[in-house]
């Protein structure tokens, strides 16, 4: 018998498909606003002239890696005036603070540097303004959250907060009240448009602040995130869970359909999650530091040999000058 007339007994085919590498869109705008930019500056500002510790009125923006960062440094953050010796440097954050705390650190003879947001500061402006005008104000926000303790603070007996559409019905005023509404910085575009919907349908006199009190930041972040995530299947937020504008970052996306992570650095990620993804989309809040935003892409490039792909829709450039306390400091030094 010739060798053909054997059946050559051949290794079966394997055909192997390469597993489709994975593609990552990095949004932009993403990550440090000019407000977190201005607050962070002020707090190396302040160590560097005045030698630490340097007191800190809760964090000084709500990231971990920030606020460990300056931990080292010397930084001391409180959660009470009491806490500070008096003479002390106090910086305020930048979600603001309520009158209240301002006094008690002038009572302590505190030298305070107040980094508080121009952007937070316009609300705290207007919630003033319209107290005086005897209006009764609806502030729109999250209940706890540093920046609605502070803005409430200014008008304590005005001030209403309204966290949901549902809130607005069990609301009651006397006849003839001036009614006006301000929203906290950080909102969900979409959740607080709802609410002022809702707001102008009971309360069609109703007064508004001249311009809207979301934030650029907060808007254009959410933005991105809406156009960019149709492209994804799964989206990172990178952000620190006491983080309202990267917890609404979050919201969004799943809003969309998408899951959706929010998460402080690499050591978070769970690969299971990434089982059939082939386009994730990543993303920033607001007080999340760029460096850990790469560490997150080193990992999908090491673990799914992810290319980056840079995505932005529009430019942001603001800029926020440091407190007039500190320009005055550093022109002295
Ligand atoms: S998120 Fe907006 S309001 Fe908050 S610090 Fe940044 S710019 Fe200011």
């Amino acid at each position: 018998m010739s060798a053909t007339e054997y059946p050559i007994c051949q290794p079966p085919t394997v055909h192997y498909v390469p597993a489709a590498a994975m593609k990552v869109l990095l949004a932009s705008p993403r990550g440090f606003c000019a407000g977190v930019n201005m607050a962070i500056e002020c707090l190396d500002l302040a160590l560097r002239l005045y030698g630490p510790p340097v007191y800190v009125y809760h964090e000084i923006v709500h990231n971990k890696h920030v606020v460990d960062e300056f931990l080292a440094k010397g930084a001391v953050f409180v959660n009470s005036i009491d806490e500070v010796p008096v003479g002390s440097h106090l910086l305020y954050s930048a979600h603001g603070i309520s009158p209240t705390v301002r006094a008690e650190s002038a009572a302590r003879e505190l030298h305070a540097i107040d980094a508080t947001c121009p952007l937070v500061t316009k609300v705290h402006l207007e919630a003033i303004r319209y107290a005086e005008r005897g209006y009764k104000i609806l502030l729109i926000g999250h209940e706890g959250h540093d920046e609605v303790v502070g803005t409430m603070g200014e008008a304590p007996d005005a001030i209403v907060l309204v966290q949901t559409p549902e809130d607005i019905d069990a609301l009651a005023f006397p006849p003839g009240t001036k009614l006006a509404y301000v929203t906290q910085t950080t909102l969900s575009v979409d959740d607080a448009n709802r609410i002022i919907s809702r707001l102008k349908a009971r309360f069609p006199a109703i007064a508004a602040p001249p311009k809207e009190d979301i934030c650029y930041a907060t808007q254009n972040r959410q933005e991105a995130v809406n156009i960019l995530s149709q492209e994804a299947e799964l989206v990172l937020v990178l952000g620190s869970q006491n983080s309202s504008n990267s917890q609404r970052l979050a919201e969004l996306a799943r809003q969309a359909g998408r899951a959706a992570y929010l998460v402080d650095g690499p050591g978070d990620l769970d690969e299971s999650w990434f089982d059939g993804v082939e386009t994730v989309l990543v993303t920033a809040g607001a007080s999340a530091p760029e460096t850990v935003v790469q560490q997150v892409l080193d990992y999908l490039r090491e673990h799914f040999a992810a290319t980056v792909e840079s995505r932005s829709i529009r430019d942001e450039e603001v800029y926020f000058p440091l407190p007039r306390e500190l320009r005055r400091a550093t022109a002295k030094a």
